[in-house]
């Protein structure tokens, strides 16, 4: 790539960090950064944060022309607008990122809700020859999801469509950030997980759990450990992964009967868990969708995996 080549640029804001990369029109990383963000600071001093390395970052790449910037960040989105109407999970409300961060960014920006260019992204990357129809499901703390319909980013009404984490699968459960009960993240998504795994170890269910949180440097239970005691046949685990496999199936069973696609694209910590997640999910999803649609559609894990939301981002220009 040569350095007088346009370039586009993606930032990804998830919740304990930003990252930046520059991105070829192939979607190909260029340069990339990451950076530590506090989010419990007001919502100003962040952003101009956010600024500051975006405006080092850039001053020490080789790439110059820069076409735009396109931000991804969690929560609902008025794209028109570039305001962030509501956030839980950074806890902002009707934040105008767009006409903050224009204040120190000369570049056309784009502000796009962070599944939303991680669907965008996994579809322009490798779906877009033979799929027209694709669902992503980013599996982190929480669920987020993102829909192409007819090779277009599906936006809704509002630019608030997509949040599949927040349909309600059980209409007398846990709270959720979003304000609604029994949300599907709470018990897809790491935070659900990682709660039922830590109220199995209180009840002395989960020996090999316990034995690899013991060698664990930090002592945190994360997806990975819970997969790992799985693999050595901790049973309470295995029986986690199975229950956990069956929801998400569940989950994919709905958007398949909803939205017919050819493609389901997994990412996110949660979806490295492979054949345990994906076994049950996949089994649950025959057992419950319709039969044509659920032969038709083909449910992959990401081969991009954490960078397909800043990727996504940046591609966002190539929308049309
Ligand atoms: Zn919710």
């Amino acid at each position: 790539m040569k350095k007088e080549s346009q370039v586009l640029v993606g930032m990804d804001c998830g919740g304990t960090n930003v990252k930046f990369a520059i991105v070829t029109p192939e979607g190909k990383i260029l340069e990339s950064k990451c950076a530590a963000v506090d989010y419990k600071e007001p919502a100003e001093k962040v952003i101009k944060k956010i600024s500051l390395v975006f405006k080092n970052f850039i001053k020490q790449s080789a790439f110059k022309k820069i076409q735009g910037v396109g931000i991804g960040i969690a929560g609902d989105i008025d794209q028109k607008k570039g305001l962030v109407r509501f956030s839980p999970n950074l806890g902002w409300n009707n934040i105008n990122l767009r006409c903050l961060l224009s204040k120190e960014i000369p570049y056309p920006l784009l502000i796009e809700n962070d599944a939303n260019c991680a669907a965008w992204g996994a579809w322009w990357l490798d779906a877009k020859k033979d799929c027209e129809n694709l669902i992503c499901l980013t599996l982190g703390t929480g669920i987020g999801g993102g829909i192409i319909l007819n090779s277009k980013l599906y936006r809704g009404a509002t630019g608030s469509a997509g949040e599949i984490g927040h349909m309600t699968i059980r209409y007398d459960g846990q709270p959720c950030k979003c304000g609604n009960f029994g949300c599907a993240e709470s018990f897809v998504g790491a935070w659900g997980l990682i709660r039922e795994a830590e109220s199995g170890l209180k009840r002395e269910l989960a020996p090999i759990l316990k034995k690899i949180l013991k060698g664990a440097p930090q002592k945190k239970i994360e997806p990975k450990s819970i997969a790992e005691a799985a693999k050595a046949g901790d049973p309470f685990c295995q029986q986690l992964w199975q229950d956990t496999g069956e929801r998400l199936g569940s989950i994919l069973s709905n958007c398949v009967n909803i939205f017919n696609p050819e493609r389901i694209v997994l990412c996110g910590g949660v979806s490295k868990a492979g054949s345990l997640l994906l076994e049950p999910a996949l089994h649950t999803l025959g057992r419950r969708a319709f039969a044509i649609p659920a032969k038709k559609v083909k449910v992959t894990v990401s081969q991009y995996d954490e960078n397909l939301g800043v990727v996504g981002a940046a591609l966002l220009f190539l929308e049309k």
